[in-house]
């Protein structure tokens, strides 16, 4: 039997993606042995529907410069291309399909996002396409047991947790430092830095989707 491929999938609204995100990439794919490791912006995150979030095109531009120094690191625009709220049930449905049976998914996700796996979109259907790695931050710890034990058997063989590095970085504290002209050295990739300058995001107040004040 062939030997299976292990493909890692990190979905956010990376909006900037910044070093917290690409750390914690690194920090799964090293220790789950992981062949590769796709970062997946999302279009509209369900979460996120009030929010004001920058276009894909750019998001998906920061994503591509932050990530192509890294040979195991790929961009897929997948959910650019769908109308209405990213699930990531569909992705990984679709990435399936596309990939066969011979690759194994791993799902990265926030140990905050981890925790509320209960209120996600059918988490059932999800487990049952991949596991799911919870990138728990040692401040942040995480009750694996608990949270396996709301989906049985699925959860015990499919949720993990991985302690990543502390990084008290988001992409929230890097629009305020911009908004306030404040230094984003070091939180993002050179690289994306100097796209932002030059692309002028995050230099007004986003009030509802699509405007600015
Ligand atoms: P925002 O501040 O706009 O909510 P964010 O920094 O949390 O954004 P997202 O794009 O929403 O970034 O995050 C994608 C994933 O990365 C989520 O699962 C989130 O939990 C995780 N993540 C974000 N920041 C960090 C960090 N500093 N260390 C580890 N994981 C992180």
């Amino acid at each position: 039997m062939a030997e299976k491929h292990h493909v890692g999938i990190f979905g956010g609204t990376f909006d900037p993606i910044h070093l917290g995100h690409l750390l914690t990439a690194e920090a799964v794919r090293d220790e789950f042995g992981l062949d590769k490791v796709i970062f997946i912006p999302a279009a509209q995150p369900p979460h996120k529907q009030d929010q004001f979030v920058t276009e894909a095109h750019h998001r998906l531009a920061m994503t591509t410069l932050a990530t192509c120094s890294n040979p195991h690191f790929m961009v897929s625009d997948i959910e650019l291309h769908r109308d209405g709220p990213s699930y990531s049930r569909d992705t990984l449905a679709v990435l399936s399909k596309l990939y066969g049976s011979d690759t194994e998914f791993y799902f990265i996700v926030g140990a905050d996002s981890l925790r509320d796996l209960h209120t996600w979109s059918r988490p059932e259907e999800l487990l049952q396409l991949c596991h799911l790695i919870g990138a728990s931050r040692p401040k942040v710890p995480v009750d694996l047991a608990e949270i396996q034990s709301r989906f049985g058997r699925l959860g015990k063989e499919k949720i993990h947790v991985v302690t990543t590095p502390e990084i008290e970085i988001s992409s929230t504290d890097i629009r305020e430092r911009l908004l306030q002209g404040d230094s984003i050295k070091y939180l993002v990739p050179e690289a994306v830095e100097q796209y932002i300058y030059k692309e002028k995001l995050y230099l007004q107040i986003p009030t509802a989707r699509g405007s600015m004040l």
